[in-house]
């Protein structure tokens, strides 16, 4: 076998005395963050910059360097300009955007997640079809239309680890 291990694949049982790296156990977690069963992100080298930003509570998108858009992923081509050599960089955003669509989780078919809960999918405000997808954290029962402004909040999931959510910005 050539492909290299996963650290926290739970695919080996045989040794069950030893759980070395896996950080499955919530009740280890220290006192201070939430605690949580969630999955965390993965991030890769692409994504890092986005994930380490979001543990700094900050919004930050790639940005194309030949073309100036932004692009939520990045891939390895810019969706706008077709650059085959983007040259990404990280810029921070306002974290405001407006509601194009959602859906109320009512099943959970990962650990850590209080149903129901809604799913917001935002249009940010820096650029039109900017998308970020994420957790309302206002509850099932916040008053949602197309178009209802909405903020970026952060849940910390893990020591220095957060997950970008939403809330609602209201006018009230
Ligand atoms: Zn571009």
């Amino acid at each position: 076998m050539t492909a290299p291990a996963p650290p926290t694949t739970p695919a080996d049982t045989s040794t069950p005395a030893n759980t070395s790296t896996a950080p499955t156990d919530a009740s280890t977690a220290s006192p201070a963050a939430t605690p949580t069963r969630r999955p965390l992100p993965v991030p890769d080298e692409q994504s890092a910059p986005f994930w380490a930003a979001v543990a700094r509570h900050e919004l930050m998108i790639a940005r194309c360097a030949r073309c100036g858009a932004f692009t939520h992923p990045p891939d390895i081509i810019c969706p706008h300009c077709g650059s085959t050599d983007p040259g990404f960089t990280f810029q921070p955003v306002g974290g405001r955007g407006t509601v194009r669509s959602w859906t109320v989780v009512r099943q959970s078919f990962l650990p850590g997640f209080d149903v129901p809960f809604v799913l917001v999918d935002v249009e940010l405000a820096e650029q039109s079809e900017l998308r970020l997808i994420g957790r309302l954290l206002d509850g099932p029962d916040a008053p949602l239309r197309v178009g209802t402004p909405v903020t970026v909040a952060f849940e910390d999931v893990a020591p220095e680890v957060a997950i970008p959510a939403f809330e609602l910005a209201g006018e009230a």
